[in-house]
Order: structure tokens, then sequence, then C-alpha cells
């Protein structure tokens, strides 16, 4: 199948240049196209064998649920079986944006699309070409990131191209994107809120609407890896880059001091090393490619960099990625937690050595 790219002007969408996406979305087939987090990989959310397509294309497994995109509240209200209070309360604080919701599903989602569950995950994305894709095909959007399974997710189009250039029919390219991490997921079908994936969207946002506790799922949090995450996705190995990646927390000379030392281990068995730092810390390492992922005060920066910089190691072949830690005060949940999973959970503390 030959992949076709659609560059759009996200301050000039033209309806014409939206209609073949959207035929194709109608049609069932596949269309990848921007939001404001990630690039998605689209397909009609409540045909089976549209959504079915999705899974393939990614290598997904089945068991692992998609987002339903849409582009007006009601529309959540004709899949979810009840629409609980805090769903209005939110999607009035923070939709469109990087929130998605789980409510109960009603019979009109099918079991493809929610990988055999009962409840169904829903987002109004704050992108103009999502937005638009929406409208035009008349569907509701299944749309998971545009990647290979296990692949860092793409926020830009070339990403998605590397990864399924050949599988899907469109490419919609909208530049590259806002967020650069997955939405916040928070789990609505229970009496407390519960976070399923940190995300730009913090707990502190959330309770803040919602004037109650949010809590988070124990499973996401990085020293609780044993215990079970509730949303399906977040249990495989994500985000990864193909080099061993290690995270070095500690002070800052400390870390610097640290990481060039297991450089220069490497480079002495021949291997090719890379390393994530900082504006400020970039000059002080000595590696095979040095890139920096932002001011260190710039969070919004480091969540945008992130899987452009795993993706940009791939490339350059490196055996080996050691990066400082980012545990910034608002959105450092979501960045260590994609952080930590392309790790694989590898991190030394420089008062504590790797064993
Ligand atoms: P992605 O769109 O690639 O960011 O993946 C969607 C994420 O949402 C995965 O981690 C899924 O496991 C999660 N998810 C989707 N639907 C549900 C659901 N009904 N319950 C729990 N998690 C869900
Ligand atoms: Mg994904």
């Amino acid at each position: 199948m030959q992949t076709k790219l659609v560059k759009i002007d996200c301050k000039n969408i033209k309806k014409d240049e939206l209609k073949e996406a959207a035929e194709i979305i109608r049609e069932g087939g596949l269309v990848a196209f921007p939001t404001e987090t990630v690039y998605g990989l689209g397909a009609d959310a409540l045909s089976r064998e549209a959504a079915k397509k999705i899974y393939e294309a990614k290598g997904r497994p089945s068991d692992n649920p998609l987002i339903v995109h849409i582009c007006d509240f009601k529309e959540l209200v004709s899949i979810a079986r009840e629409v609980p209070a805090e769903a209005e309360q939110l999607a009035k604080a923070f939709w469109p944006g990087p929130l998605t919701m789980i409510v109960w599903k009603n019979d009109r989602v099918p079991y493809t699309t929610t990988g055999g569950m009962d409840t169904v995950a829903i987002r109004m994305p704050n992108h103009p070409v999502a937005l638009a894709l929406i409208r035009e095909s008349g569907c509701l959007i299944a749309a998971p990131s545009a990647n290979t399974s296990g692949k860092p997710s793409p926020t830009e189009a070339s990403h998605v191209a590397l990864d399924m250039d050949g599988k899907i029919p469109m490419i919609l390219d909208g530049g590259a994107v806002g967020i650069g991490i997955e939405s916040t997921i928070v789990d609505l079908t229970e009496d407390v809120p519960m976070i399923l994936r940190p995300g730009y969207i913090t707990k502190g946002m959330l309770e803040e609407v919602l004037g109650k506790e949010v809590k988070v799922d124990p499973g996401i949090i990085a020293d609780a890896s044993d215990k079970k995450p509730k949303a399906p996705g977040m249990k495989y190995k994500h985000y990864a880059p193909k080099a061993d990646l290690v995270l070095v927390e500690g002070e800052e000379v400390a870390v610097i001091q640290k990481i060039n030392a297991l450089v220069l281990e490497k480079q002495k068995k021949g291997e090719k090393v890379g390393v994530i730092a900082t504006d400020e810390t970039k000059n002080r390492y000595q590696a095979d490619y040095v890139v920096s992922i932002g001011a260190r005060t710039d969070e919004d920066a480091i969540a945008r960099h992130l899987y452009k910089i795993l993706r940009e190691f791939d490339a350059w072949e490196v055996d080996a990625i050691y990066s400082e830690s980012f545990a910034t005060p608002r959105i450092g949940q979501a960045i260590m937690n994609r952080l930590m999973k392309a790790a694989g959970h590898q991190v030394l503390t420089t008062e504590q050595e790797r064993d």
C-alpha cells in the first residue's frame, strides 16, 4: 500500500484537504493525524473491522484498548452507559484538551475498540486538524498513538512515516505537536476518580475542578513497579528506544561525573554512547552524542522533546544512553513515568551503585 503524506497548514485548514482523509475513515480505513499530545492512528471507533486494522498496523496486543476521539460532548453521552457528573465538570474545564476520561460503555462501542473491556476511554483533542477530521468524517475516531507498538510515540509526521509507511493509506502532516506526551487518563467508573496515566493535566488540576480527592493508580508509581497497572497499556514495555537507557539521578555535579565515567567505560568497550542533558549541562559531557532536552526549568520543553530525542538516538544507532532525571514540579510525574518505562526502570542514584 502506498502511504500518502498530506501537509496541512493548521492555521488555514481547507475543508477540501480533509475530504479524502474523512472518506478513508468513513470507509473503514486508517488515517494518522496530529493531536496536541502526540500523533494518533485513527479509524472509525464504532466499526469492529476498522478498529481491528489499528491493532494490525501497530502490532498492538488486542487487549490494549483504544481512546475514542470526539469533537462534541454529546458524542460522549451517545456511547456512555451513564454520564458521571464528574465527566461534565472535567469536560467543561479541560476539553478540548489532553485529558482522557474512562466511563462505562454502551452497546454501540464494539469490544474490539475497548480491548474487551466494559468501559471506554474518551477524549476531545485540542488540535484543529484532529477536530476538523472528526467533524468532516462524521465518525467517532478511535486513535492510539501512531507508532509501532513499543516504540516512542510520534511527535512529528516523519516519525509516523518511519513506523507506518506502506501500512496505512494516509498521514496528515500538521507539523510538530505542542505537548509531546500522551493525555492524562482518569477513570471515572469508581467512587473516587483515579489517574491511570499521568500527563499534562495533573492530579492537583483535577482535584481543583472536582473539589474532591483524586487517586493515582499505585501500579504506575515508579517505585511500585511490582503492582499491576489498571490501564492495560501501561503494563507493556513502552516508549523504548533501541539502545539500553539508564537514568542517573542525584545532585547535578555528581550526576555529570557519574555519567561521564559510565560513558567512558562503555566507549572503552567500543560502544557508541548518547547522553540526554539539559541546556545548563550539555557542555559538560563527553560522549558520542550529547543532546539537550531543554532548559531544566522549562518542563513543557522537556515533555515536548523527549520522544523526538529517543527516536534520534535510534537513528544514530547508539548502544547505550544515559539520561539525567527530570522530576520537575508540575508534569514531572508524567515525564518520569515515560522515561522510567523507556529505561525499563533502570535508575542509578549517585549515592548508590547499580548492581
Ligand atoms: P494510546 O492511545 O496509545 O496512548 O493508548 C491508550 C491508553 O489508554 C492505553 O494505555 C490503554 O490501556 C488506555 N485505555 C484505553 N481504554 C481504556 C479503558 N477502558 N480502561 C483503562 N485504560 C484504557
Ligand atoms: Mg501509545
